[in-house]
Formats: structure tokens, sequence, C-alpha cells
């Protein structure tokens, strides 16, 4: 039975762990830690939504290690998301959603997880939050960015203090930042491959600079610094068709999966593309294809990608965001998302 567990203390072991395999010793359920500062509204930090992506975990501790001897600048409430598949070292537990899509505004069915997020942000909602961030990994090769759901001058200041680089999603829904939006300014903040020390250094001091703040607000006159990306389109491989990565050499010949894309396709993420970019090789007569879903789960993919032989194609000028080669991923999540500059 899931239960959030709220705790107004550092629990013993937590500040010591070296593995997040090993922190369901410590935390038995998801844990919200509520601590005293010198400002009064809370900092709300996420972490392990998604459970293999540990930067945000070791961010928080080296946070709490910086501040053993001295009183916090502003109170910290923080949360310990999925806990059980932190074991396992998963984005989520094939038993459980994703963490990350079952926040209030989900159309997700109502679940234990769903109350479970609904509880966290009610305890949040009372303490009335001085801002909220959410640390995530991605799998593959990508900067350091800020997403945001909302194009207000508070939410871009706050994101422009992580990374110039911003993307604004509406879609998926019931993820934490869209949740807390209505509360106070959200970022996501997606700090490249878990577990290596420039993003963990880099998230603990973002974290650190947010709770020195006394309010999140651009200097006046002058706008945040930074480039915003819409995502236009989610994109997914249809489960029936198998897919791999090429070694630079391996063609259709000695591949017989449907779809084969550059064993570095990762490496074009934020990277804008012509129109006619090769993606992918398509087998013939495979009727392999790539799905592009829009905001609406309606599938756009003839806007975005042509078949021209073996050759899968852009129909126009995009750039890919959060590619990656872990095959789990692709088929839990998806393969990536695709980008459209925006001007506000
Ligand atoms: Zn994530």
């Amino acid at each position: 039975m899931l239960k959030l567990q709220e705790l107004e203390s550092i629990p013993e072991g937590l500040l010591e762990l070296k593995k997040v395999s090993d922190l369901h010793k410590i935390l038995e359920q998801p844990t919200l830690i509520h601590l005293k500062g010198e400002k009064q509204q809370p900092l709300f930090v996420s972490v392990l939504l998604h459970a293999n992506e540990d930067t945000g975990f070791f961010a928080v501790q080296s946070l709490l290690k910086r501040y053993q001897n001295k009183p916090l600048p502003r109170s910290l409430s923080l949360f310990f998301g999925n806990i059980e598949a932190s074991k396992e070292g998963l984005r989520h537990l094939n038993s459980q959603p994703d963490y990350n899509r079952v926040w209030p505004g989900t159309d997700h069915p109502e679940c234990e997880e769903t109350r479970l997020m609904q509880d966290v942000v009610n305890s949040m909602a009372k303490r009335n939050p001085f801002a909220s961030i959410d640390i995530h990994n991605n799998t593959g090769k990508n900067p350091h960015y800020g997403c945001v759901n909302r194009l207000e001058p508070d939410f871009l200041y706050l994101s422009s203090l992580f990374s110039r680089i911003v993307v604004f999603f509406e879609t998926p829904k019931g993820v934490q930042a869209m949740a807390m939006s209505e509360y106070c300014p959200a970022v996501t903040v997606e700090c490249g491959k878990p577990h290596l020390s420039h993003g963990i250094e880099h998230a603990t001091d973002f974290v650190e600079t947010v709770l020195h703040l006394d309010e999140i607000k651009p200097h006046a006159g002058h706008q945040p610094d930074v480039e915003i990306y819409h995502t236009v389109a989610r994109v997914t491989i249809p489960e029936s068709n198998s897919f791999s990565f090429s070694n630079g050499e391996t063609t259709h010949a000695d591949d017989h999966s449907d779809i084969v894309f550059a064993h570095d396709i990762d490496r074009v993420n934020f990277t804008k593309l012509p129109a006619n970019t090769v993606f992918g090789k398509i087998r013939p007569q495979s009727n392999a294809r790539l799905i592009a879903w829009d905001d609406h789960e309606r599938d756009v993919s003839d806007d975005y990608f042509s078949i021209e032989g073996e050759n899968l194609t852009l129909s126009k000028s995009l750039m890919p965001a959060m590619l990656t080669l872990d095959k789990k991923i692709i088929r839990q999540d998806c393969l990536c998302y695709l980008m459209e500059n925006i001007n506000v």
C-alpha cells in the first residue's frame, strides 16, 4: 500500500548514502521532508520521480551537507518519489505508472499513485511554496536545459538561472511542474546523463541559488536571457516494428530490424536539422514508420516524416531533443521530441 510519509528532519543515513538502490533501507515509502530555513516560504524540490535518474538525489544530498552546520537560507521541502523502482534502477516498474505523469491534471485514471501526488500537492499548497524544481536526467546526449509549462516572466527567469535553453511544453499532462504551476513558478531541470559529477554540481548550485533569492523576478527592465523551444511532437516507434542502432557499417543486408538508426543519433539533440535529413533507414517492404504525436495525441506523422525508398527523412526543418539509444526508455516513453524555436 502506497502512502506518503512526511518528516521534519533528515533521516539518519541519508547524507551518507552512496547508492540510490539502497534508499529503500532509509525511506520505505515516497517521502516528503520539510526542513525549516531562515525565509519561511519553502522551496519545493522533487527527485527520483524517474528512479533511474539519480542526479537530483545526489544534488539535494550535497546541498544538505553544505548546510549541516548552518541554517538553510530558506525552508526546503524535498520529495523523494519512486523509492520502489530506485531499488531496481529503473525509470518505473512495469507494474507502476510513470511517476511524472500522475500529478494533478493528469489524464491517467485515478490510482494509488495519482492519490499520492495529490497528497504531495495538497501538503505543499498549504505551505504557500516559493518555487518548485523537479530534477531529471536524460538517457541520451543532451545539453542541460530547463522545461516550463507556462511562458510567464517568473517561470522563464527561474529556468534561466539553470540554463539559457528552455523547452516549453503542454503535453504530456500530469507532470510535477505543471501541477505546481498552479501555486508558484515551476521548472523541470534536465541535467544530462545520470550520476555525473558536473550534473550533480550544476543542480546543487541551482537549488542553492534559488534558496537565496528573495523573489523570483527578473531585474526591472530586463527580459530573461533565454532561447525558447516548443515541443511540437513526440515520436514513438510502433510496437510491431523492430529497431536497432547501426555500428556505422551495418546496412539492411546484415541487419534485420525494420528501422535502423545511426549509432550516434543522439549527437543531433538540440541541433537544427534541415528538411530532407535522413533520420533512419527502413527495411524494404516492412511498412515500418515513426509516429509523431501532437499535443492532442493526434497522429501527425505525415507533417514531419517522409519515406523515400529506404530513407526515412524529415519533411521540414526541425530540432530533435531527448533522442536516446536506450531501447527500454524508447519503448517505455519515446524515441525523441521534435521542437521549434519560439519567440515571446
Ligand atoms: Zn525524467
